[in-house]
């Protein structure tokens, strides 16, 4: 799609902070469509989120800081990792083996149907084409 030049002038003049005022959803719309179950699902999306970045903050202190990996702070991290990623598949009716089984035909299926690794897949992302 290609934008008029008065489009494109509309765009230009607006401040982007405009531009999320005017695009946000208002919280008290959030608010009102809430339900316990979407709040848990919620809950659990952003633990496994913040979970992710300690377990990463681990990997990188090991790696980047060529730390020695502390495997008991990875296996705790891994951990709560877990537990959040289980309680957003119980909220949500999702039982791990579908996501194993999803995962593997989408990479075994898809994206590197020749059965191995290769750089010329991973860019060409053929489960996304
Ligand atoms: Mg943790």
């Amino acid at each position: 799609m290609s934008l008029t030049q008065e489009q494109r002038a509309a765009i230009d003049a607006t401040t982007h902070a405009a531009m999320v005022a005017a695009l946000v959803k208002p919280g008290q719309d959030i608010i009102q469509q809430l339900t316990p179950g979407k709040a848990n699902a919620l809950h659990m999306a952003v633990g496994a989120s913040g979970e992710a970045g300690e377990l990463l903050d681990a990997i990188k202190r090991f790696v980047i800081y060529n730390k020695p990996l502390d495997r008991e702070n990875v296996v705790e991290e891994m951990g709560d990792l877990e537990f959040y990623i289980e309680g957003l598949r119980a909220e949500l009716g999702i039982c791990r083996e579908e996501t194993l089984t999803a995962n593997k035909f989408k990479l075994l299926g898809k994206r590197y149907a020749s059965g191995s690794y290769s750089d010329a897949q991973a860019i060409a992302r053929a489960d996304k084409a």
